[in-house]
């Protein structure tokens, strides 16, 4: 019998419960009155990135980003429950084709974490069917996809096995190229990435491309850059995208900052996201005017490569709309 890996015993201890984190986070009754203490989309945090919460702060940026709050239930006029019309480009619940050339599985409903502005929050996951028979399928019988985007959830929330399951799936493919991952994963646990992932990740003979998920500068640290570093020498492409955030990340020094430590782990900045008007998530909602400045300041501040670009989600485009 295999002993659970580290990753997932750290899971386990995530953060679920409203109380505990409060008083963890030594809350006095000022703030806990702000906080929403039931939800469908529940409370998950990692005692790591709880651990980087000030103490008795609703606006410290890693906290903003995970304590659920009572300003969920004001719902922005714009805000759906699926804002980028996902299931209108589903070929399964698990196969979404929203692009030429790139098919997007969702590979789990599991995340590390739950992000509050999250556009998959609402989202019908299929939790009934655990296979992706119908779905290599489909890729196998297009011909023409040369992309699998791996999303979620959080793919790496799925086990080595069957991520080395599904892989060799993958590989089998021959139109495709490129396996992308899409993971917020080792921002919580960094653990996730270890000796059996890396060896399953080095043994691939197609291109892999990992596209990280942070937002701000303190979600980035020494063991996440010692895990990225065996990424980076399996020839793994290391991207990242970040959500514009109110309250979280919108301002110039934030995102210089994160510019600067992204690429000190080996990581470029990518993508910078105007949010999606899901619903629960709208007190997050930055004005692209403010996005505008922000990036036109930062293009001054950091080389080229370390702007990223500034998209938006319009359902029916064949690709992110570049707002900057
Ligand atoms: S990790 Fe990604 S998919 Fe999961 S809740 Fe956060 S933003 Fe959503």
């Amino acid at each position: 019998m295999h002993a659970v890996p580290l990753w997932k015993k750290l899971l386990k201890q995530n953060f679920s419960s409203i109380e505990k984190l409060m008083d963890f986070l030594e809350l006095d009754s000022e703030n806990r009155d702000k906080v929403l203490l039931k939800s469908s989309f529940i409370l998950n945090l990692p005692i790591r990135l709880a651990e980087k919460i000030e103490k008795n702060s609703l606006d410290d940026p890693i906290g903003r980003q995970f304590i659920p709050l009572k300003e969920e239930n004001k719902v922005g006029e714009d805000c759906k429950e699926d804002p980028v019309n996902d299931c209108t480009f589903q070929l399964s619940p698990k196969l979404l084709q929203k692009y030429q050339s790139r098919s997007l599985l969702i590979t789990t409903s599991a995340c590390a974490m739950h992000c509050r502005y999250c556009f998959r929050r609402n989202y019908p996951y299929e939790t009934s069917k655990s296979d992706f028979d119908f779905e290599i399928e489909s890729i196998k019988k297009s011909f023409s996809q040369k992309e699998v985007i791996l999303s979620g959830g959080d793919p790496l929330s799925l086990s080595n096995e069957k991520l080395r399951g599904l892989l060799k799936e993958l590989e089998s493919l021959e139109s495709i190229q490129i396996i992308r991952f899409h993971t917020r994963f080792p921002i919580g646990i960094p653990e996730r990435i270890d000796d059996e992932l890396i060896e399953i990740l080095g043994g691939l003979s197609k291109k892999v491309v990992f596209i990280l998920h942070t937002n701000h500068p303190k979600e980035l640290d020494d063991e996440l850059k010692l895990r990225l570093s065996h990424l980076l020498e399996k020839k793994i492409t290391l991207l990242n995208q970040t959500v514009l955030l109110k309250g979280v990340n919108d301002s110039v020094n934030i995102l210089e900052e994160l510019s600067w430590k992204l690429i000190s782990l080996g990581v470029l900045p990518y993508y910078l996201h105007q949010l999606d008007p899901v619903k629960g998530g709208s007190h997050f909602k930055v004005t692209e005017e403010k996005g505008k400045e922000i990036i036109s300041e930062l293009k001054k501040r950091v080389p080229g490569y370390l702007v990223p670009k500034f998209v938006r989600e319009i359902p029916g485009e064949l690709s992110k709309t570049i707002i900057l």
